[in-house]
């Protein structure tokens, strides 16, 4: 506990100045009663001399009666208790003393003061005056002044303690927000990352009982914020906070561990899997209802994943990973649901580092190659091509992007990667060239991750002057979410793209949330009918008609319209009725090697 070494401390400063201030006392008591004693005698000097003088005639003529008459002028004198007039001899010659002077307790504590004077006329000396006085005075002023020190000296150690409690509660106050703080989410107010770790290796210490961690995720919660805002955002995170408190109980742990990341803690005697599936299929079916802001209605899901301690893991570090897995798992089979870590997803996961771990020298030894595939307009001519990204692994053969490219998005890999794809199109255009041809522009595709980071979006812009690629050779495309997250802000990566003259295209169109106000904002040259509608369209007459409905929006907006994953005549066809400007698909043409489409595309020699 801090608190006991600082309580110490005050205790230590308090009796230090308490102590000072008592000395201080006592050394100026000491001072005073020096100049008290100064004054005493200087006073009892004063009436010596003053009575003395006047007595010296009385000396002179041998007049006792006047000389007794002088004296008692000293009864005026309060601390004078006696005095004798001698005559030069020594002889007695007149004496005072004050009546009923029997000196009290602080006159024997004081004791008496003596001082002489001596008598002379006209240079004569004539006797002397002895006056003795008691010193009760000087105890009774001294102890005047030493009361009203101790007074002050109280009053000040009493404010400085009054403002001191003051401040010292305002210090405790301070110190209690900072460690609420450190320890709490402020939006939600409910315990943060931290708080949860040590509340689970708390858990982890405790054997003999088990336990249950679960990672909460709200599903697409950027879309939230993008659409309705953050105010928006930040209202789904507090009612989903509130909503996985009311769900569980007081003594289960909720925090909120990340943006729109929650975690739980359940502890369960046994059989943590039942507790667990319980409260799991609660949350999905419960934190979900509608969530009212501004007058809209917000609907979000959430996925959850859960570890089981001590089945999945035995420490909590282990156990975080696990649920995030098991978080991801969920993700991955469509959201909106809960999944149990399994013996397989920890398979994946190690097979997914291994891949990384791969990928990494793929990376440094130049394993990944672009296949290009074309695309074509209504006469079958080839206005562009779309860079794939091909994996030739040693081993496992050809990894197609699928497998590749979301771990590389996870990894962080795909900044490396991107860069990897923009060398390949040159080295690729430049063996074209050798060959004397000059292909249509080559797409290649964007993920937001590339651009997540300040550096890593100015290495990418500065790559492009590097490799000598110009906006006729290359082209750009974005899949809906990347855009999500670009758009907004200011030093936008694609801004910076456009104003070099780089065209994009909008990618898998109708996959992800399509809106028309985004469309404009975009300014993108082609959009990309995602190929699951293309699909659709053979079955349903609904499909058609909103494929048509896309294509009459985008030529509105001065967009040109590709279809892609054609694969038959008859998709062909119906998409060039329906008035789509290009078409992109196995039909016409597979991904191919750089050797191949030159092949496919160069104009043979007559
Ligand atoms: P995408 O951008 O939507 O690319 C089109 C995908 O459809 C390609 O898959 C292509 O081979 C496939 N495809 C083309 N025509 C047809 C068809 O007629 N039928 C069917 N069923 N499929 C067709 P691929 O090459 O496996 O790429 C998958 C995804 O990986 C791409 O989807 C793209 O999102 C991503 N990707 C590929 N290369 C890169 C890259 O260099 N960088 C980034 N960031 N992503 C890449
Ligand atoms: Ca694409
Ligand atoms: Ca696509």
């Amino acid at each position: 506990m801090p608190a006991a070494p600082s309580l110490l401390a005050h205790r230590r400063g308090a009796l230090i100045a308490g102590a000072t201030m008592l000395l201080s006392v006592f050394l100026l008591t000491a001072m005073q009663y020096l100049a008290l004693n100064d004054r005493f005698h200087a006073e009892l000097d004063t009436q010596a001399q003053i009575v003395g003088q006047n007595t010296s005639a009385a000396l002179v003529f041998n007049a006792v009666s006047d000389a007794q008459e002088v004296l008692q002028a000293l009864r005026a004198a309060p601390e004078v208790t006696s005095a004798q007039l001698l005559r030069s001899e020594g002889e007695l010659f007149a004496a005072y003393r004050r009546s009923g002077s029997g000196a009290g307790w602080l006159g024997r504590l004081a004791g008496e003061a003596t001082v002489e004077h001596r008598i002379q006329l006209n240079g004569a000396p004539v006797g002397r005056l002895v006056v003795t006085g008691d010193r009760s005075s000087v105890l009774r002023d001294l102890a005047k002044f030493w009361a009203g020190g101790v007074c002050i000296m109280a009053i000040a150690l009493g404010l400085s303690w009054f403002v001191s409690r003051g401040l010292r509660a305002s210090v405790r106050d301070a110190q209690e927000r900072n460690r609420y703080l450190a320890l709490h989410d402020a939006l939600t107010g409910l315990p943060n990352r931290v708080s949860f770790q040590d509340a689970l290796l708390r858990a982890t210490d405790r054997p003999g009982t088990e336990h249950a961690v679960m990672f909460i995720d709200v599903d697409n919660f950027k879309q939230v914020n993008d659409l309705s805002g953050h105010g928006g955002g930040d209202q789904v995170l507090r009612v989903v906070a509130e909503r996985l408190r009311s769900l569980l109980r007081p003594l289960d742990m909720v925090a909120r561990i990340g943006g729109d990341e929650f975690a739980v803690l359940i502890e369960a005697p046994r059989q943590a899997n039942e507790a667990a599936a319980r409260v799991a299929a609660d949350i999905v079916e419960r934190v979900p209802r509608p969530i009212d802001f501004d007058g809209e209605t917000l609907r979000v899901s959430v996925s959850v994943g859960i570890a089981l301690l001590p089945h999945d893991a035995h420490n909590a570090d282990d156990a975080m990973q696990c649920a995030d897995a098991a978080m991801y798992q969920a993700k991955r089979e469509g959201k909106d649901a809960f999944r149990f870590f399994s013996a397989a997803l920890g398979e994946e996961i190690r097979r997914r580092s291994s891949l990384e771990a791969d990928l990494r020298t793929a990376l440094s030894e130049g394993q990944l190659l672009l296949h290009y595939q074309p695309v074509f307009d209504g006469q079958g001519r080839a206005v562009a091509m779309e860079g794939l990204m091909r994996w030739r692994h040693p081993l496992r053969g050809w990894v197609m992007p699928g497998d590749f490219i979301p771990l590389a998005e996870s990894s962080g890999l795909i900044v490396e990667l991107g860069l990897a794809a923009l060398k390949r199109v040159r080295a690729d255009l430049d063996a074209w060239q050798q060959q004397g041809w000059t292909p249509p522009p080559i797409a290649l595709n964007l993920a937001s991750q590339q651009f997540k980071r300040e550096k890593h979006r100015q290495r990418f812009l500065a790559a492009l002057p590097e490799l000598g690629l110009t906006p006729g050779m290359l082209e750009f495309e974005l899949t809906e979410s990347a855009v999500f997250e670009d758009i907004t802000s200011p030093d936008s990566v694609l801004e910076a793209l456009r104003k070099l003259g780089f065209k994009f295209a909008l990618d898998d169109f109708g996959t992800g949330y399509s809106s028309l106000s985004y469309l404009r904002r975009l300014k993108c040259a082609k959009l990309k009918i995602d190929k699951s509608f293309v699909r659709d369209m053979r079955q349903s007459e609904e499909a058609a008609l909103l494929i048509r409905s896309i294509i009459d929006v985008a030529h509105a907006l001065g967009m040109l319209v590709v279809a892609e994953g054609v694969e038959t005549e008859e998709e062909r066809s119906q998409l060039l009725a329906l008035n789509c400007d290009l078409l992109q698909g196995y039909l016409m043409a597979r991904p191919l090697a750089p050797e191949a489409v030159a092949q496919l595309l160069m104009p043979q020699p007559a």
